[in-house]
């Protein structure tokens, strides 16, 4: 299952977030140490979003293993960001393996991510697509669990629904719609950052200045601190908030 991770702080070379460390994205591309719910790597592809400034983010996203793309391991280690999403992917059986299927989902000044499953996709959720605009499905990124989902919070989001509050909706309505669903989400405007642990694992390492949410520790530091199963994490730079995952 998928890997991901939020960062917010002063700015770091995105070579010094996403390849250098010792258990870093690269390496769980190709040896995660946590891979509940299957899977063994994730190579269908993978995406990094960062802000350069205070504007809407950059994104990259490719249908190909991390590791085997030489234009993003040198675009990151001249690119410094203070804030990013990076996830890599590995596609639920049966879903598009594409450059769009690939975290994370944007719009304007919004990043998001998913990684776990939708069980009984589609069937499971058809209740809750149909009431989205018709729109929102025929301009779906891909036809795939994770970008359903971001439709979801997405038209919470633009119906000027709380970010936190829009994460926890769509957590609570698609796991009652679609029960043992995976739905740990990330989704970040670059100043602040959600995440849902809703069966797979999330780690969180705070320090004065910065937070970094991430699926699995990237390093040995102490500092990294796991989030029990069932909660939402709210975050900025210099506050971290970590609640159960109850419909707010
Ligand atoms: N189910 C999603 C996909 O196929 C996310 C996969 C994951 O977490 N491995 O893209």
């Amino acid at each position: 299952m998928c890997r991901h991770l939020a960062y917010l702080g002063p700015p770091v070379s995105l070579r010094e977030l996403l390849f250098d460390p010792p258990y870093s994205l690269l390496r769980q591309s190709w040896a995660p140490r946590d891979m509940r719910g299957g899977g063994t790597i994730n190579a269908d592809g993978f995406g990094i979003g960062w802000y350069p400034g205070d504007g809407e983010p950059v994104r990259y996203r490719r249908a190909q293993p991390i590791w085997t793309d030489p234009t993003i391991a040198q675009v990151a280690a001249v690119t410094s960001a203070g804030a990013v999403l990076a996830a890599v992917r590995s596609a639920t059986v049966g879903m598009a393996v594409r450059d769009e299927a690939a975290a994370p989902f944007a719009e304007g000044r919004w990043l998001f991510s998913h990684n776990g499953v939708v069980r009984g996709w589609p069937d499971s959720v058809v209740p809750l697509a149909g009431a989205l605009p018709v729109r929102d499905l025929l301009t779906l990124d891909a036809v795939t669990d994770s970008a359903l989902l971001w439709a979801l919070v997405r038209h919470r989001l633009r119906a000027g629904v709380k970010p936190a509050r829009a994460v926890a909706e769509t957590v609570t309505a698609v796991a009652a719609a679609a029960p043992g669903s995976r739905l740990n989400l990330l989704l970040t405007d670059g100043r602040t950052v959600v995440a849902s642990v809703a069966g797979h694992a999330l780690s969180v390492r705070a320090t004065p200045a910065s937070v970094l949410l991430a699926s699995e520790p990237h390093d040995d530091d102490p500092g990294w601190r796991p989030v029990p199963d069932r909660h939402l994490v709210e975050a900025t730079a210099t506050e971290v908030r970590v609640r159960a995952l109850v419909e707010t």
